[in-house]
């Protein structure tokens, strides 16, 4: 059989521990033998991040950039424990962090959704895709505790020295103050790229913010949405059948409550941190979501949701079986080469990826699982495979589709 030919490098992003041995067996087993896999390789291991003081985490970076679309292996992220087990010069910064800084981009999570693994909301029949604002807000706060009477005030001092002030409260006792901010470019990015990924997967796109009682902070996301939407996206989304849908917070979660799912729900930073939680808690597991990260500017960085899963690597270390769920890093790769076949007109390499996510799908769905998947799954008797046996059963099914 003839491999199929890419025309353009993706981006490939290794990684560490358990996820870095789940790579190369995809690579290996569900990719290699089918494509003619063209790749620019970083080593974002945490050694090799080590040794070139970080340089490669920014260079992957760059040349997502410059080839647009890159695939990304999970990282790990050093704390104190890591710079001793490491050895590490510093406690470098989180690759995701630096990657998501120079792209400048919005975080898309999708459920992927199996027969056997139903979501615990039952009306839910389509994946919620929750697009999470990545700046600002109480994440870039700063706050005061107040030790008892006195004026709080807001102060905005403009180049030239002009002072604008705001009272916050006269406290008569002890409190507490915040400060938060935003910026009109991020929220302006962060509108842009959620529009686009709603015509790009063709679904209607939600947004909510507490307006009504924030009239300057959250109105100002409000009111930057619907002028994007209507100068740049109004005509494309009427075409492409989906609308873009503005509502209160409340209101919007009462309605995804009781939805079908199948669409896109942008939030913002806050918001996006605990509805992610609810909803890939809802549809089951971190090792079934899929991941995405798109900048304004239409480059694709694709990874999988959950860590290194470092207590499984170290059972491997030792020679010990894992069960690890290999899914959301497959999908990872399924994500990346179908953009890369749409951005250079080679559908033999969207329909790769297609029926490679489906040989995923009806795999899990005859049965064969990983033991996370197990232990939530409606089916009955199912078969517990290894990490390595996983892989090649979904190989196996491949192979007869
Ligand atoms: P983790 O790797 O997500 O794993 C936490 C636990 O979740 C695992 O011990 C395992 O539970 C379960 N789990 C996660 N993914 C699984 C999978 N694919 N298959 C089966 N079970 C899975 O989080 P962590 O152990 O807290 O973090 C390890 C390292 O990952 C850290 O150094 C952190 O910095 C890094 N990290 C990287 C990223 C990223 O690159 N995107 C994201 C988060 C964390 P059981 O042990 O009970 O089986
Ligand atoms: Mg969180």
């Amino acid at each position: 059989m003839d491999r199929i030919k890419m025309t353009t490098p993706l981006v490939e992003m290794d990684g560490d521990e358990m996820t870095r041995v789940l790579w190369k067996m995809i690579k290996d087993e569900l990719i290699e033998p089918y494509v003619d896999l063209k790749t620019e390789y970083y080593d974002l291991g945490l050694e090799h991040r080590n040794e070139t003081n970080d340089k490669v985490t920014a260079d992957s970076a760059e040349a997502t950039k410059k080839y647009g679309v890159a695939v990304k292996c999970a990282t790990i992220t050093p704390n104190a424990a890591r710079v001793k087990e490491y050895n590490l010069k510093e406690m470098w910064k989180s690759p995701n962090g630096t990657i998501r800084a120079m792209l400048d981009g919005t975080v898309f999570r999708t459920p992927i959704v199996v027969k056997g693994i139903e979501p615990v909301v039952k009306c839910w029949k389509k994946p919620i895709t929750i697009a999470r604002h990545a700046y600002g807000d109480v994440y870039k706060s700063v706050e005061m505790k107040i030790p008892g009477a006195g004026k709080a005030e807001l102060v905005f001092t403009d180049e030239n020295g002009n002072e604008t002030r705001e009272l916050i409260h006269n406290f008569n006792g002890a409190g507490v103050i915040q400060g938060q901010h935003n910026l009109n470019s991020s929220i302006e990015s962060f509108a842009r790229s959620c529009f686009n990924y709603a015509l790009d997967l063709k679904q209607s796109l939600w947004f909510a913010t507490k307006d009504t009682i924030s009239k300057k902070y959250d109105h100002t996301f409000k009111d930057i949405f619907a002028e994007i939407y209507e100068n740049e996206y109004k005509e494309k989304f009427e075409a492409a059948g989906i609308e873009y849908f503005y509502t209160l917070i409340d209101d919007a979660v009462a309605r995804v409550m009781k939805s079908e799912g199948g669409f896109i729900w942008a939030c913002k930073n806050y918001d996006g941190d605990v509805f992610s939680d609810m909803v890939s808690s809802a549809f089951g597991s971190l090792a079934m979501m899929t991941s995405v990260l798109v900048s304004p500017s239409g480059v694709y960085e694709y990874e999988a949701a959950h860590g290194t899963v470092q207590r499984h690597y170290y059972k491997y270390l030792k020679g010990e079986e894992t069960s690890t769920n290999s899914v959301a890093t497959i999908f990872a790769w399924t994500g990346a080469l179908r953009k890369r076949g749409e951005l250079d007109g080679i559908s033999e390499l969207c329909d790769f990826a297609d029926r490679l996510e489906k040989a995923v799908i009806s795999t899990i769905e005859s049965g064969k699982m990983t033991k996370d998947l197990a232990a939530i799954t409606e089916l009955e008797n199912p078969v517990v495979l290894n990490s390595q046996d996983f892989i090649k059963e979904i190989k196996n099914t491949l192979d007869k589709m």
